[in-house]
């Protein structure tokens, strides 16, 4: 079943059938049918679609920030804002698709040659609930206005905000077909990937069903783009405004209630300042308004899941018993909720500095030098995001190319953003999304050469 509950009240609202395999075969069905009209109708008719998309979703924020909230638990300031970046990239891509995909001209020495951008076939979007109106835009956008049309495969605790996505496409003028939503149990997903015009999937999750899903698509030879974990680094340099990296630590920690992919983790403090630094961001946390994630003046509320909760606490307890000291918070949850907390990190062979946080706790250490901060920055499996705080910005800018991340921001929280690529190395994943590689990874770049 799939389930719709408040996570702070734990209140169930709604539950769903999962689809059968037949009435999954009729969704395909419709894919393929819509796929060979959608592929090609002017590009002018698809970004009208998108900016108007753009208009529905910003004239109903309100209902789609109050069912973000309901649903998985983000405080309400977080949820309007996310559907706000939602309709920025939907203009972003809107002014820009048609120069992206336009056709390069390349000087070979023949009588023309060119690069032309051409759509896949159907691209299978696998979605995680933390953000699960953004995550959904950030694929669907640029892969429907290159002519391609899109499966969606949300997470199970979203479910209303699946429906809603589905519907909100289809008000917007999209035709049947075009974007659909499958509610469908994981035993199903390789009948979508094997099913001959899907020719590529997109996974943004977990490490863990990162790697299943790229086994199977393997399988069927099918294109994957993998959006992992992360456990982003945040470098304090001896000369930061420590006040301000501190605030800045404790926003990048606490965004979606400690739940996102680049929110960072691993705080690397210079050695002369570490002190003063834990002191102000322990005094930001013990500041933070906890409070029902939809009172206005809420800092951070409930995780979206208990067993979230509880992995939390496991990951903290394990820690603290080799040698890591609690600073501030508590290991224990209850239910959805967890006391954002703070654990001075000794030994780095542990959860909180080896897993991925996805919660409210922050992992502090200090570093003795540059070289043993970038150490202790590249020091994960993962390479997603990581920041740099210093008023040195070239000595930043030296350091950027020695981090192993997809992004690093200087003097910044990481975020995505419609203009700039957004993805990882190592098992953060790979392949882009957003920008002008965002909307070219799912098309066939293909080589036109006339004599
Ligand atoms: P998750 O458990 O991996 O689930 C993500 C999606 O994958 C869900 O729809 C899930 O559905 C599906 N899934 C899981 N195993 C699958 C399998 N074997 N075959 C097909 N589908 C499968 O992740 P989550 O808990 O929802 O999200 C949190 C994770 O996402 C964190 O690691 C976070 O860092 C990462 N994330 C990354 C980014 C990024 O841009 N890099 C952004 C946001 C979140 P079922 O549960 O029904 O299987």
């Amino acid at each position: 079943m799939f389930e719709s509950r408040n996570p702070f009240t734990q209140e169930l609202y709604y539950s769903f059938s999962p689809l059968s395999a037949k009435e999954l075969e009729i969704k395909l069905s419709k894919a393929d049918l819509a796929f060979r009209f959608w592929q090609n109708i002017a590009i002018e008719k698809r970004i009208a679609l998108v900016s108007y998309l753009s208009t529905k979703l910003l004239q109903n924020k309100e209902k789609y920030a109050q069912l973000i909230t309901q649903e998985m638990g983000k405080i309400i300031r977080e949820a309007r804002a996310e559907i706000e970046k939602c309709a920025w990239l939907c203009e972003y891509y809107a002014q820009n698709a048609e120069n992206f995909l336009a056709n390069e001209i390349v000087q070979t020495g023949a009588y023309k040659s060119y690069i032309s951008y051409e759509p896949l076939g159907i691209v299978l979007g696998i979605m995680p609930w933390n953000f699960p109106f953004w995550q959904v835009f950030r694929f669907a956008i640029p892969t429907l206005l290159a002519g391609n049309v899109v499966l969606l495969k949300h997470a199970p605790n979203v479910p209303m905000c699946s429906i809603e996505l589905e519907k909100l496409f289809r008000e917007a003028g999209f035709e049947e077909g075009v974007f659909q939503n499958l509610m469908i149990e994981t035993d199903l997903v390789e009948k979508v990937i094997a099913f001959p015009t899907v020719r590529a999937i997109t996974l943004t999750g977990s490490e863990r069903s990162g790697k299943s899903v790229a086994m199977l698509a393997g399988k069927y030879l099918k294109k994957t783009i993998l959006e992992l974990g992360g456990s982003d680094a945040f470098i304090v340099l001896e000369d930061a405004d420590i006040e301000f990296a501190a605030q800045n630590a404790c926003t990048a920690r606490m965004i979606n209630n400690g739940q996102s992919c680049i929110a960072a983790k691993r705080f690397i403090v210079a050695k002369p300042i570490f002190q003063k630094f834990l002191e102000s961001l322990v005094e930001k946390f013990k500041n933070l308004r906890h409070s029902s994630p939809r009172q206005e003046n809420a800092d951070y509320s409930c995780l979206a899941r208990v067993d979230l909760a509880e992995n939390l606490s496991r990951q903290l307890q394990q820690s603290l018993k080799i040698g890591n000291k609690l600073i501030h918070g508590k290991v224990e949850n209850l239910d959805t909720f967890f006391t954002p907390s703070i654990v001075e990190v000794w030994n780095y062979d542990t959860p909180v500095w080896q897993e991925e946080l996805f919660g409210p706790v922050a992992a502090v250490a200090w570093a003795n030098d540059e070289k043993t901060a970038i150490q202790l920055a590249n020091m994960t499996s993962y390479g997603l995001g990581a920041s740099i705080w210093t008023k040195d910005l070239e000595r930043a800018e030296n350091l950027c190319k020695q981090l192993e991340a997809g992004s690093v921001y200087v003097n910044s929280i990481v975020k995505s953003m419609p203009q700039l690529p957004f993805g990882g190395v190592k098992n953060s994943g790979y392949g882009r999304e957003l920008s002008v590689a965002g909307i070219r990874e799912f098309t066939n770049i293909k080589s036109i050469l006339i004599e």
